[in-house]
C-alpha cells in the first residue's frame, strides 16, 4: 500500500533506475564544465524576492504569475528560485569573486528551480536545471564558448536531434527604439485584450506567441535583427563566425525572445523535435545590464540554463543508449551461514577494488537468492558453498549465458575485472 501522502503536484521526482540516469547526465555535465574551466557553485535555493523582481523583471510571467513567494519568521519576503542567473550573479557579487581573479568569473551550478505552472509532460513546478555563467566579459568568444559547452554535453549523451536557434536582442542603446517601432506595429493588429496589454508591458513576447492567428499577424513585424546598432551587429556577426569555426550548426531565429527580461545581444535556445509542446530543452544568452540592475558594478555576463527533465525525456525519445554505470555487476549467493559470512567480506573487497557488488541478505535459500541475482541486473553471480570454501574457490556464474566455472579465491578480483571489461 502506498502512504496517504502522494508526491506534491507538479514535482518532478526521480527514483532509481531513472534517477541513476539523472545523476549520470549531471556528472557528464560536471566534466564538460571542468574541462572548460568553470568552478562549481552551491547556491541558495531561496532569495530575497526583490532580487527576482529587479533581476528577472516584473513584466515576465515568471515573476508576475509563477513565483513561490513566502514570508519567513522575521517578516522577510523570500522566493524559491524560479531560475538561476540572478542568484548566481548575486552570489558572485556577495562573495567578491569578480575581484579575486581574472575575468570572466566562470561558474556552474545545478539543482531544482520552482515555478507555479500548470503541470504537464515536460513542464513541472519543481524542475531541474544545469546552469553555467561567465561573468565579467563581453568578448563574443565567451558567448560561443557557452554554446560549445552545451553542444558538446548534448553530443556526449548521444543526442543527435538537438537544434540550436540563435538571435540577438540588441542592447540598451538600440532596443528602446526598436521596441517603440514594434509596439506601433502591434497596436495596429487585431489582438485579444491580454495580448494588447502585453504589447504595452513586454512587446517582444508577442513575437513568441504560439497561436496561429497571432503568428500570421506578426509575420510582418519589424525584427530586432534589422535594427541592431553597429556594435551589436558586429558582436552578433562575430559570434556566428566563431560558431562556424567550431563546426557548430545553428539556425538564425529572428523571432526568438526569451521569457526573462534581462537578456541582451546573444540569445539562444536548444530545441528537441520529439518533445512536442515543450520542445525548449535549454536556453541562454547575454545579460549585460543585470549586474547594475541588482545594485552591482558594470559586469557583462552570459550563461545558460539547460533543463534536465527535458533532457531525460529527449534521451528516452531518441533511445540513445546513454546509461548510468551499473549499480550491480556481481551478485553474491551464499549457501549456509559460514559461506554467508565469508561472502560478505568478499563482496566488500570487490567494492574496494572498484567492482559494483551486492549480495542476498536475510539467509535466503538458493532459489530465492538466485532470483535476487537476476533482478539485480548483475552480469555474474558469485555462488559460495561450504565445499567451495574448503576448495579455496568460488563458483562464478554468467547470468546471461548460464556457464558456471570455479575460480580460485586468490584470482577472483582479477578474473572478474578482466571479464567485466570485455
Ligand atoms: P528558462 O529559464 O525559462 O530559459 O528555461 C531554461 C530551460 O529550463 C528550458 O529550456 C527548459 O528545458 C527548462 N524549464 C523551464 N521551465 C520548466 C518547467 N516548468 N518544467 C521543466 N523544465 C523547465
Amino acid at each position: 500500500m502506498s502512504s496517504s501522502f502522494p508526491t506534491p503536484k507538479g514535482v518532478s521526482e526521480y527514483v532509481p533506475p531513472r534517477a541513476d540516469l539523472f545523476y549520470a547526465i549531471r556528472a557528464a555535465f560536471a566534466e564538460q564544465a571542468r574541462l572548460a574551466g568553470y568552478g562549481y557553485l552551491e547556491l541558495a535555493v531561496f532569495e530575497d524576492t526583490n532580487l527576482f523582481r529587479r533581476g528577472v523583471g516584473e513584466s515576465t510571467d515568471v515573476v508576475s504569475k509563477e513565483m513561490y513567494t513566502f514570508e519567513d519568521r522575521g517578516g522577510r519576503s523570500l522566493t524559491l528560485r524560479p531560475e538561476f542567473t540572478a542568484g548566481v550573479l548575486r552570489s558572485v557579487l556577495a562573495n567578491g569573486l569578480h575581484k579575486q581573479g581574472a575575468l570572466p568569473v566562470k561558474v556552474w551550478t545545478t539543482g531544482p528551480a520552482f515555478r507555479a505552472e500548470r503541470p504537464q509532460q515536460g513542464r513541472y513546478r519543481q524542475f531541474y536545471q544545469l546552469d553555467l555563467e561567465a561573468i565579467g566579459s563581453d568578448d563574443p568568444r565567451v558567448d560561443a564558448e557557452t554554446i560549445a559547452i552545451a553542444s558538446r554535453w548534448y553530443r556526449s549523451l548521444g543526442l543527435t536531434q538537438i537544434r540550436l536557434m540563435l538571435n540577438s536582442l540588441g542592447c540598451r542603446e538600440c532596443r528602446p527604439a526598436y521596441r517603440a517601432l514594434l509596439q506601433e506595429f502591434l497596436r495596429g493588429l487585431d489582438l485579444d485584450e491580454p495580448t494588447r496589454e502585453r504589447i504595452e508591458i513586454n512587446p517582444l513576447r508577442v513575437l513568441d506567441d504560439k497561436r496561429p492567428e497571432v503568428r500570421e499577424q506578426v509575420a510582418k513585424a519589424p525584427l530586432m535583427a534589422d535594427h541592431l546598432c553597429d556594435a551589436c551587429q558586429a558582436h552578433h556577426d562575430r559570434v556566428r563566425e566563431l560558431l562556424a569555426d567550431l563546426g557548430i550548426e545553428w539556425e538564425d531565429s529572428p523571432t526568438l525572445v526569451r521569457g526573462l527580461d534581462y537578456y541582451t545581444r546573444t540569445t539562444y535556445e536548444f530545441e528537441h523535435p520529439l518533445l512536442g509542446a515543450q520542445s525548449a530543452i535549454g536556453g541562454g544568452g547575454r545579460y549585460d545590464g543585470l549586474s547594475e540592475d541588482i545594485g552591482g558594478p558594470a559586469l557583462p555576463g552570459i550563461g545558460f540554463g539547460l533543463g534536465l527533465d527535458r533532457t531525460i525525456l529527449a534521451l528516452e525519445a531518441e533511445g540513445t543508449g546513454f546509461a548510468a554505470a551499473p549499480r550491480c555487476e556481481v551478485f553474491g549467493v551464499a549457501l549456509g551461514e559460514p559461506a554467508e559470512r565469508r561472502l560478505f567480506t568478499m563482496i566488500d573487497e570487490l567494492r574496494g577494488a572498484g567492482v559494483a557488488a551486492d549480495m542476498a541478505y536475510g539467509g535466503k535459500k538458493l532459489k530465492g537468492a538466485m532470483k535476487d541475482a537476476d533482478r539485480s541486473g548483475a552480469r555474474y553471480a558469485l555462488i559460495l558453498g561450504e565445499r567451495d570454501i574448503a576448495a579455496g574457490s568460488v563458483q562464478l556464474k554468467d547470468l546471461a549465458g548460464g556457464d558456471q566455472t570455479a575460480v580460485p579465491l586468490t584470482e577472483l578480483t582479477a578474473t572478474l575485472k578482466e571479464r567485466l571489461s570485455r
